[in-house]
């Protein structure tokens, strides 16, 4: 077995290992620039699945929305996704989350950018990280959306905006809730503190994973009761249809 694999496999702390294998892929162990491989970024991150344009679920045919966009449209414009919610990014995803494994955000900016540019051909203001509340910001430490949110801004020259709207209601973690209380769960979950900085613009919300997309609607929907122009989801990751 090569010595990064073993080490991996031996599952040492991230620092241990850093310090052995100073550079080396998340996936793979392989050494590498980034945080993945070119190797692991083509076999994993490759993306070639048409999506529903405004929810960015997975389709079989090309162009048109997926029902359930058309039958209740969300408040969102439009999504676009990097990849799916499957293995191994599920795994990558949970290192950002819970192992603060902050390197990981960037190389999710970075699978997220290119496929971005034509979401944001018609312009873009600001891009905005879905916010955390106060508790559960200080209990992390860190928001994993403006973990990515920040570089991505940075490559795509856009300003930042991490303020003007805040999540000012606790809501049970989406995932402990069975999907038909999920919707409900977030109203009233956000709030514009400046509307300013949201009126008229074209904002750019970014989030690590999308899964039914009720949190992003939420967020899109109170972003427009204040006069947002238009509302593009960039989220890393898309739990595909079950
Ligand atoms: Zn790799
Ligand atoms: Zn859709």
């Amino acid at each position: 077995m090569p010595l990064p694999s073993l080490i991996h496999a031996l599952r040492w702390p991230d620092r241990l290992t850093n310090l052995v294998l100073p550079a080396s892929c998340a996936l793979c162990g392989e050494r590498c620039a980034g945080q993945l491989c070119d190797t692991c970024m083509a076999l994993h991150l490759a993306d070639h699945a048409e999506r529903c344009p405004r929810c960015a679920i997975g389709l079989a045919g090309v162009g048109s929305a997926c029902g359930r966009c058309i039958a209740a449209p969300p408040a969102f414009d439009a999504t676009c996704a990097a990849t799916d919610y499957r293995p191994p990014v599920d795994w990558l995803v949970q290192r950002l989350k819970f192992g603060a494994q902050l390197p990981l955000a960037a190389a999710f900016a970075n699978a997220l950018r290119e496929r971005l540019r034509a979401h944001l051909a018609g312009g873009c203001d600001i891009v905005m990280p879905v916010p955390l509340s106060a508790d559960r910001l200080a209990a992390r430490g860190f928001n994993q959306a403006m973990e990515i949110a920040r570089p991505l801004a940075r490559a795509l020259g856009l300003p930042l905006d991490g303020t003007a709207c805040a999540r000012v209601r606790e809501t049970a973690p989406q995932s402990m809730l069975a999907l038909a209380d999920r919707q409900g769960n977030m109203r009233g979950a956000f709030a514009v503190l400046d509307r300013a900085a949201v009126s008229g613009r074209q904002i750019l919300v970014i989030d690590d994973v999308m899964t039914t997309g009720h949190t992003l609607d939420a967020l899109a929907a109170c972003l427009k009761r204040h006069g947002a122009k238009r509302v593009v989801n960039g989220v890393f990751a898309r739990t595909p249809l079950r």
